[in-house]
């Protein structure tokens, strides 16, 4: 069953590709896992699926044992500082960096391990309240702080859009932060890379390819409905 939902996105996927004459490898598919239990997400492992988002840092710590350890987990969720130590040697990218405060401590972190952490810069692109992110005139102020942290490695951004009943509304908001991208790119900034973009989710993934997203972030899509009322055993 899950395996009919990956066909469904995977075709959607290659559609949008076509139409834009993209190569399907440009695109990652990031499976949202979150709130789901391990059978489900082994189930799309099996299925052929190797990178896996989440939001919660006890959650991938949770699942993260029980779990073939070639996955790549995606932090995607809101990150807390004092967190930031549980996760580092678990993820592949951090999606949701926000702050210099908090990029210094994930760069601490790394240090001490002794590696160099993907991030991506999360940028409020419609402006809600209600979401987390840079505003994008921030930015670039905080690409340029962050040049000169030498144990992360900014490959792009990140964007959770509004959500919306037709997913049309959304192409606008793709279209400027892949301006914004182009723009930060331009300046040639030490150690920022704009390559990437996490952009797209389960109702707006195929116009997100369109527009130039390279990671889509897809839960519903694969899963099925989330159910926050229950807390499963994960
Ligand atoms: C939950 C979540 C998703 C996936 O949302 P769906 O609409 O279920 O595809 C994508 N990105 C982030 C940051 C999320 O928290």
């Amino acid at each position: 069953m899950l395996k009919d939902n990956l066909i469904n996105v995977e075709t959607t996927i290659q559609t949008a590709c076509e139409k834009v004459h993209r190569r399907r490898s440009e695109i990652t598919l990031i499976a949202v896992s979150k709130t789901k239990p391990v059978e489900m997400l082994q189930e799309v492992y099996d299925a052929g699926v190797r990178d896996f988002g989440e939001n919660k840092v006890q959650e991938i710590c949770e699942k993260y044992d029980k779990l073939p350890p070639d996955i790549r987990w995606h932090m995607i969720g809101h990150l807390q500082r004092n967190k930031v130590k549980y996760i580092i040697d678990k993820v592949c990218m951090i999606h949701s960096v926000d702050s210099y405060r908090l990029a210094e401590e994930i760069n601490i972190q790394a240090k001490k391990r002794r590696i160099v952490m993907p991030v991506l810069m999360e940028v409020n692109i419609a402006g809600e309240q209600t979401k987390y992110g840079v505003s994008k005139e921030d930015a670039i102020l905080l690409a340029q702080e962050m040049s000169h942290l030498d144990n992360l490695h900014v490959q792009g951004l990140m964007a959770v859009a509004p959500y919306v009943e037709d997913p049309e509304d959304n192409r606008k908001y793709f279209q400027q932060i892949r301006k914004l991208a182009v723009d930060i790119q331009r300046k040639n900034i030490d150690n920022i890379d704009m390559h990437a973009l996490s952009i797209g989710m389960t109702g707006d993934y195929a116009v997100a390819i369109e527009e130039g997203a390279t990671m889509v972030r897809v839960g519903t899509g694969i899963f099925g409905e989330r159910d926050y009322s229950i807390r499963r055993d994960i």
